[in-house]
């Protein structure tokens, strides 16, 4: 029995109830949604659960690759299967310790920010031996007009400015250690259409094959970056994008010739769309409270369990699913957690029927940026425990935990 009652009596709340049947479909359906040949890579901040991480990288040519952004993704990686030469190492401040461990453990592809940055991974690969091959993180003058979420043209910590790059080429060909590898977009996250990703992705391919040109590399490698959409904590659905591989397809046969034969090799990158409707938070109300005009439902779950990012000021539109109604006066409520701030709020005025302390609730589409991007060592909490199934057989149960180590007790 692994419904979210049975298993929250079992393991108790607050707890992910994370179900790899919908990873793997989940996975198929982005493939589908591609041209054949176009990899993926899966950015592991989505959600680095090792099981996880294992079903994504099933499915042979059409599993996928892992992106990760620290030392600590790099094990949950490693421990997951992939071997380093499916590893992209990216984010704009990678020390020469991490490189160092990187490179040790096989990874040999990285995206780069900055001539410094370029450099450091040069220096750390030479140190080993080695060449890196390297993508050049591009941060784009423009955008296609129809997107939403706008993380380039704009300065920023990551990527080359596009507009400057051509005049680094000599600079950036020659740096010791290092081999441009290709490119690497990112303009966008969780597009609100398939035409903001399409337009997106043709923008972007169309500048990649400008940048070849005026960087005098062939390009081995271009990642075209991302913007799948997925609900994140409210019901729905993933998108289905019908268009999207004819279109991309067209783009490239346009723009890189090659690219059916591997010349350049062609990349996307997915976190949300990937593992977000795989995910169910589990939590129970803990007290029920009138305050003035407002009713309060304060859960197990807060923003240490939960949406942690919105302990920063963006409250999220989480939607919940009672378990059981007790009377229905519908009075809606605003959804705090347990945490001694006023910031632990997971939802304001969200409708539903009357509950009693032990009711259970669950927040539908949670698979993706769950525990580890939240406050977890807030307020010194357990994590939530995270139990996976596939279908109807229960796969493991386990929680993250937080110890503090000593180096030097004895010599204080
Ligand atoms: C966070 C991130 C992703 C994943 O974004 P989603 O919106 O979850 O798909 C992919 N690529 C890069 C470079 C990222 O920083």
């Amino acid at each position: 029995m692994t419904g979210p009652t049975r298993l929250a009596e079992r393991f108790g709340t607050p707890s992910y109830l994370y179900d790899l049947d919908r990873v793997a479909a989940a996975r198929d359906d982005l493939f589908a949604t591609l041209p054949d040949g176009i990899e993926v890579f899966y950015a592991a901040k989505a959600n680095p659960h090792p099981e996880l991480l294992r079903e994504l990288r099933s499915g042979g040519a059409r599993g996928c690759r892992a992106e990760i952004s620290s030392v600590g993704e790099l094990y949950a990686v490693l421990q997951a299967g992939f071997p380093g030469a499916e590893i992209l190492y990216t984010g704009p401040g990678k020390t020469t310790e991490e490189l160092t461990e990187a490179l040790t453990r096989g990874v040999r592809l990285f995206s780069t920010e900055s001539p410094g940055d370029l450099a450091r991974v040069g220096e750390a690969a030479r140190a080993l031996g080695l060449t890196a091959d390297c993508l050049l993180r591009v941060n784009n003058a423009t955008g296609a007009a129809a997107t939403s979420i706008r993380m380039t043209g704009v300065p920023s910590q990551f990527g080359f400015d596009s507009e400057t790059l051509p005049g680094l080429a000599a600079e950036l060909r020659e740096v010791p250690g290092t081999r441009i590898a290709g490119l690497h977009f990112f303009p966008l996250s969780n597009a609100k259409d398939e035409a903001s990703l399409i337009a997106e992705f043709r923008h972007t391919i169309a500048t990649a094959a400008a940048l070849q040109q005026a960087l005098g590399v062939t390009f081995r490698l271009v990642d075209i970056g991302g913007g799948f959409a997925a609900p994140y904590a409210v019901q729905g659905e993933r998108p289905v994008y019908d268009e999207l591989r004819d279109a991309l397809a067209g783009t490239l046969d346009e723009h890189f010739p090659g690219w059916r034969s591997g010349a350049p090799r062609i990349a996307c990158e997915s976190g949300r769309y990937l593992v977000a409707d795989s995910g169910t938070l589990l939590t129970s109300v803990v007290n029920v409270k009138d305050s003035r005009d407002t009713r309060y439902l304060v859960l197990d779950a807060g923003i240490n369990t939960f949406g942690g990012m919105s302990g920063l000021g963006r409250i999220l539109p989480v939607s919940v699913e009672p378990h059981e109604s007790l009377g229905a006066d519908g009075t809606p409520a605003h959804l705090a957690g347990p945490l001694c701030t006023p910031g632990d709020l997971l939802g304001r005025g969200v409708p539903l029927p009357g509950l009693a302390p032990g009711a259970l609730l669950t927040v539908p589409n949670a698979g993706a940026y769950g525990p580890t991007a939240s406050l977890l060592m807030f307020l010194g909490r357990p994590a939530p425990a995270e139990i996976v199934v596939r279908g109807d057989d229960l796969v493991s149960v386990s929680r993250i935990e937080h110890i503090r180590t000593y180096e030097h007790g004895q010599a204080l």
